[in-house]
């Protein structure tokens, strides 16, 4: 048997842990630039706040029923989520962490009653985290999926387990086939033009034929709510192939030292990516553009090759510049700029030439040096000239919350 424990409303709960007076108020997260939103609290829904609106489009709305609105503080998110993982590790050696706010736990093996140890998974990430979580439990990935959706959308305590072909079916006779894992918008009109609509009748169709219709994707999803596990578990992610960092600016701008500081700023956040996976670029892609729903749209972008393979922020940075003054046009207002790092490949399988240069031991040194301060005393804190003094990401984010778990400064204080 397999569980899918997914936090509910993920961001906003985050928001909730530090500010218990906001525990059954309705929380909303905006993305970044404050642009559109991105998490409601169960209060939020239920209020009809849709999803992936645009802020501007329902302030008022927002104003009126008091919803307590916040920036993306993706840092304590992280953090979070990290709280999270680590505590469900204890309840099976066998996990695939699937997203932030979603972790599959392989129980083969385990001798267990099902109801009683997912109501322990989810009191004691209460009790830890303060994080609420529905807990889906069903014997294939797919199963479990939909497990965890009833638990949080049916009457349940947040636990539901599927543990016979009876009560699966139940499920799936009420649940549309845009609701199964892997069944997107395109695949569901595909579907529903054979006749499919509810998860059953997907289940019950005969896996040649759809598979002949559509692809074996959808063969193996039949199997699998059918209780048959097809997809395994991948407990070991494996390393980006690319690593891209782009933004949109929080003010668009037509100043060419501006956008190099913007691309710098991302140019040092993709490398110590790199590093933290413990890898080597050869090639940076990198683009720019203006608004396009503004008159005389431009955009362009280029790669650079690398002089060798590097993770050194310094190199990355400097050839970064070179091609964004390349990008720059003059007069234009720029609205988003971003850098690719491609050619990816691990450190410990890289043959060194005893005729070229590469990265010197130096220079791994001051970048660990550099890691380690960041990571110590909170990001920003040491960065790279190019980057500007300022340091911060400059984007819109007039409601960001402390970094409660990320800063000392920001400790939450307790009074008794
Ligand atoms: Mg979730």
């Amino acid at each position: 048997m397999m569980a899918l424990v997914d936090c509910n409303s993920c961001y906003a709960s985050c928001e909730q842990i530090f500010r218990p007076d906001l525990r059954d108020k309705p929380v909303i997260v905006l993305s970044n630039n404050d642009g559109c939103i991105i998490a409601r609290s169960k209060e939020a829904k239920k209020l009809g706040v849709p999803d992936l609106q645009p802020f501007f489009k329902v302030e008022e709305q927002l104003k009126k029923h008091r919803v307590v609105v916040f920036s993306a503080n993706f840092r304590l998110y992280g953090d979070i989520s990290n709280q999270v993982m680590t505590t469900l590790r204890d309840f099976s050696p066998h996990v695939e962490q699937y997203s932030i706010d979603e972790m599959f736990l392989d129980f083969s093996g385990m001798q267990l009653d099902l109801n009683e140890y997912g109501s322990i998974i989810k009191q004691t990430l209460w009790q830890n985290v303060r994080m609420p979580v529905g807990v889906g439990i069903a014997p294939t990935k797919t199963l479990s999926k939909l497990a965890n959706h009833a638990a949080k959308n049916m009457k349940t305590s947040g636990v539901a387990v599927l543990d016979s072909p009876l009560k699966w079916q139940w499920l799936q006779k009420r649940l549309p086939i845009n609701k199964i894992w892997g069944v997107g918008k395109r695949l569901s009109q595909r579907l529903n033009a054979l006749g499919i609509h509810s998860a059953y009748q997907l289940a019950q169709a005969d896996p040649h034929f759809i598979r002949k219709q559509t692809s074996i994707n959808v063969e193996r999803t039949i199997r699998e709510l059918n209780g048959e596990a097809c997809i395994g578990l991948d407990e070991q992610p494996a390393p980006k192939k690319e690593i891209f960092v782009t933004r949109s600016f929080g003010k668009k701008t037509g100043s060419k030292e501006e956008l190099l500081r913007h691309i710098s700023r991302y140019a040092a956040a993709a490398a110590e990516k790199l590093r933290s996976q413990n890898s080597f670029c050869s090639s940076l892609y990198l683009f720019a553009f203006t608004s396009e729903f503004k008159p005389g749209f431009y955009s362009n972008s280029l790669v650079i090759k690398l002089p060798y393979p590097t993770s050194n922020s310094t190199l990355i940075i400097s050839h970064a510049k070179t091609g964004m003054s390349r990008l720059y046009q003059p007069g234009s207002l720029f609205a988003k700029c971003g850098i690719g790092l491609l050619d990816i490949r691990d450190r410990n399988f890289y043959q060194y030439d005893l005729f070229s240069p590469g990265q010197q031991a130096q220079t791994d040194d001051l970048m660990l040096m550099i890691d380690q301060v960041n990571q110590r005393y909170g990001r920003d804190s040491l960065t790279f000239g190019a980057e500007g003094l300022t340091g911060k990401w400059t984007m819109r984010q007039h409601r960001l919350s402390p970094s409660y778990t990320s800063s000392w400064l920001d400790l939450p204080r307790v009074f008794c």
